[in-house]
């Protein structure tokens, strides 16, 4: 297996902008995942491990576009209309005869393979039939309702490219060039865990002080959205000695060790001390709200991500660092969410010098031009925020506000997953 550096998660500044996270986990992590190969059905979603390349032409052969004719374009009287005589038919899947050696015309129907010598279709709605002729206007053009062999994909062409993760039409692609099975990358397994005392499973009583654990199911949500194998190991306790057995135990079967909670740098935050107790662990203050800060380590030779415990910087640092790390350890290339460029309806005021990820709703404004409003309220700790949004705005680091009829960037919530 690949080798993780002692200092790969080294970094040097004081705030780590989020494309300095994303161009470090490229340039100093290995790909993890191997390859496999799996029927098209089962590749949907999977991440291409090779270059595909077309087997074949699309189509295999010039073929009709449409129901009618098929004839010469040379057969044809270019100052009036055309009477030829019907030699043929040929309905899709048949095998063409030669068209006769000049004036003729074959019936023939959408995806039919066009006869030897014809390369002009008429639609059948612009002909007249009259018993065994037919009667073709004047003006039709060299070609016209033709799709010439290889027009979509010639043989050999490039059609998926490595590291791309497959959606449905790659899928039909490759079924029509020839394959059956493809390559694709094996899935990462990522350990999961909480950390707190006050956790209770979902659906135990409460006693006093305790809380219901939501991000452990959020996260193994996203996870599996985002294409890896999740194992939930349920809720680690702030003890230090338990931690860290547990955290070791995880690294021998893992590509990626997740937790959530214990992170900051307050006496109550085990997890630190549990990493740094079997292997190397760094901080990493991201300039993003909510989000920072963010713990990387290594245990055991096994890339460990401590996330905020709050479940928006949860969501939000899943979304922005573990994902990209997530394609990188995957073998998937990272393609940054394109996000849309709405008007803001709200005035909020920001620091300079980080990025911020507001919470907003997405309606069209008096002038139906699509605007966002800002969630009411602010804390990272509410989950209704992320419910009852439609996604999240970015307001730039060197911004220190935002006015009504701004323009922002605005991500719905899917297209982070
Ligand atoms: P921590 O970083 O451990 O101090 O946690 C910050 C806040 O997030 C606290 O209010 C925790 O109770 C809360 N929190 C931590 N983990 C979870 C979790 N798994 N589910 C819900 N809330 C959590
Ligand atoms: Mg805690």
């Amino acid at each position: 297996m690949a080798q993780l550096s002692d200092d790969c998660f080294a970094f040097g500044g004081a705030l780590m902008r989020i494309e300095d996270a994303a161009s470090l986990i490229a340039a100093r992590l290995p790909v993890l995942a191997g390859t496999e190969w799996v029927s098209l059905v089962d590749a949907d979603g999977r991440v291409a491990a090779e270059d595909v390349v077309a087997g074949h032409d699309v189509p295999p052969f010039a073929n009709s576009a449409v129901d009618g004719y098929a004839v010469r374009h040379a057969d044809l009287d270019g100052n009036g209309e055309t009477r030829l005589p019907v030699l043929g038919r040929l309905p899709a899947g048949a095998v063409p005869d030669a068209l006769a050696a000049s004036g003729g015309a074959v019936r023939i129907f959408t995806g039919a393979a066009l006869p030897p010598g014809a390369d002009t279709v008429f639609m059948q709605e612009d002909v007249r039939r009259e018993g065994d002729a037919v009667l073709l206007p004047q003006g039709l053009k060299p070609g016209a309702n033709a799709r010439a062999a290889g027009e979509d994909v010639a043989r050999g062409e490039r059609i998926i490219a490595a590291g791309r993760r497959l959606v449905p039409q790659d899928l039909a692609l490759a079924a029509a060039t020839g394959h059956a099975r493809l390559p694709v990358r094996t899935r990462l397994r990522v350990a999961l865990f909480s950390t707190g005392d006050e956790l209770a499973e979902p659906g135990t009583p409460l006693g006093l002080g305790a809380i219901h654990d939501s991000n452990r199911v959020m996260l193994a949500a996203l996870l599996g959205r985002l294409g890896v194998r999740v194992d939930d190991l349920g809720i680690l306790r702030d003890a230090p000695e338990p931690l860290a057995r547990r955290l070791a135990d995880a690294a021998r079967d893992h590509d990626l060790i997740l937790t959530s909670g214990g992170v900051s740098t307050g006496e109550e935050d085990h997890v630190r001390t549990a990493v740094e107790a079997v292997g190397q662990l760094l901080f990493w203050r991201l300039a993003i709200k909510p989000g920072r800060p963010v713990a990387m380590g290594l245990v055991d030779g096994t890339p460990f991500v401590g996330l905020p415990g709050n479940p928006v910087a949860v969501y939000v640092t899943l979304l922005f660092v573990v994902r990209p790390l997530l394609a990188r350890l995957g073998g998937a290339s990272v393609v940054p969410p394109v996000p849309q460029k709405v008007r803001a309806a709200f005035a909020y005021r920001k620091k300079s010098g980080r990025r911020e990820f507001v919470r907003v709703t997405l309606a069209p404004g008096p002038d139906g031009v699509m605007e966002v409003h800002k969630f009411p309220r602010e804390g990272a700790g509410l989950l209704t925020s992320l419910t009852q949004s439609d996604g999240l705005a970015e307001l730039p680091d060197d911004v220190i506000g935002v006015a009504p009829g701004d323009t922002v960037a605005f991500y719905p919530h899917a297209i982070l997953w």
